[in-house]
């Protein structure tokens, strides 16, 4: 497999070009009205390597919305707060449905089905809340995203957030829905926007890529460096991530990509190669699934030139 750094650069610099030639490039999310007035055009990739080398390509220095990305530090906030005790509120299985799905919360006694999909991210977020106030639970999460990305201008888009609050009806159902079964403990409107703003946070895919390290390298943000969560737990995510991350698109996402992601609607994706890379890339055009069009591609070429997928032998 690839490691050498003027080699990926090349790599990055090929996906880039032949993204910026891409006229297909699905649709932007449009039931957040925010995120619509995105520019399609965009596209970036950021890889941060074992070795601590930054490779960039495209807008790799705008910010977005990384709405469901932040799915996979509030879980880590989550575990780290009150560890397995999390899985008697949300399953680990893939779900086969849509993002924005109820239908198997009735079924399953109100446990969702995992921690990716709205439903479950709400329930990790309620965790979170537990008994303190939407403030510092963001405080927290938003603290810790900081902490990862080495990064403290990180910040939350306020238009954003007003934007999904004024309009996230199918999420205050799913609260609502999950709050009378005992899933969810606070009032559905101080969990819903917690996890509104959450989902508000804007990075760079470079603030991203810095973010996912802890992903990468077993819990720590550099190969033998500080640690940010348990091993066990990392590799945890990871796998939740290759399974679930992608909603119903996640075994297709496995079967092109091979490596663990989380997409979100404003058209990020992390992706993690574990030992070698952590990878932030974007573009706000989604797929039928919703998760972005061309920065899938991206990670399927870039684990195609790599040889990074984790079915490849090291
Ligand atoms: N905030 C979005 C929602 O709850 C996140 C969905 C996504 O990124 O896929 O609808």
């Amino acid at each position: 497999s690839v490691s050498d750094p003027d080699r990926l650069r090349e790599i990055v610099a090929e996906i880039c070009d032949h993204m910026a030639g891409q006229t297909d490039r699905g649709a932007v999310a449009d039931y957040i009205p925010e995120l619509a007035r995105v520019d399609p055009g965009r596209f970036a990739l950021t890889l941060v390597t074992h070795e601590g080398e930054v490779i960039a390509g495209g807008d790799a220095d705008t910010p977005f919305s990384i709405q469901s990305v932040s799915k996979v530090f509030a879980l880590a906030v989550a575990l780290g707060r009150i560890g397995d005790a999390l899985w008697s509120r949300v399953g680990r299985e893939p779900s086969g449905d849509p993002f924005n799905s109820i239908v198997q919360l009735e079924h399953e006694r109100g446990i969702p089905r995992n921690p990716f999909i709205n439903a479950g991210a709400i329930a990790v977020t309620d965790a979170i809340l537990a008994r303190s106030e939407p403030r510092e639970a963001l405080g927290q999460i938003l603290q810790f995203v900081r902490y990862l990305a080495g990064d403290d201008d990180i910040a939350i888009d306020p238009a954003v957030a007003k934007s999904e609050t004024a309009t996230g009806w199918r999420n205050a159902a799913l609260a609502n829905f999950m709050r009378g079964f005992g899933t969810i403990e606070r009032h559905p409107d101080k969990t819903l926007g917690t996890y509104f703003h959450q989902c508000a946070i804007a990075m760079t895919t470079t603030q991203l890529a810095h973010a996912g390290r802890f992903l990468a390298f077993d819990g720590a943000l550099s190969p033998g460096g500080s640690r940010a969560i348990a091993p066990r737990m990392a590799r945890q995510i990871n796998a939740l991530m290759l399974t679930c991350g992608h909603y119903d698109g996640s075994g297709e996402f496995a079967f092109r990509v091979g490596l663990p992601g989380k997409s979100g609607v404003g058209g990020g994706i992390l992706a993690v190669a574990p030992g070698r890379a952590s990878i932030g890339a974007w573009s706000p055009g989604l797929n039928a699934v919703g998760n972005s069009h061309l920065a899938s591609m991206a990670l399927e070429m870039l684990a195609d030139r790599t040889g990074w997928s984790v079915f490849a032998p090291k």
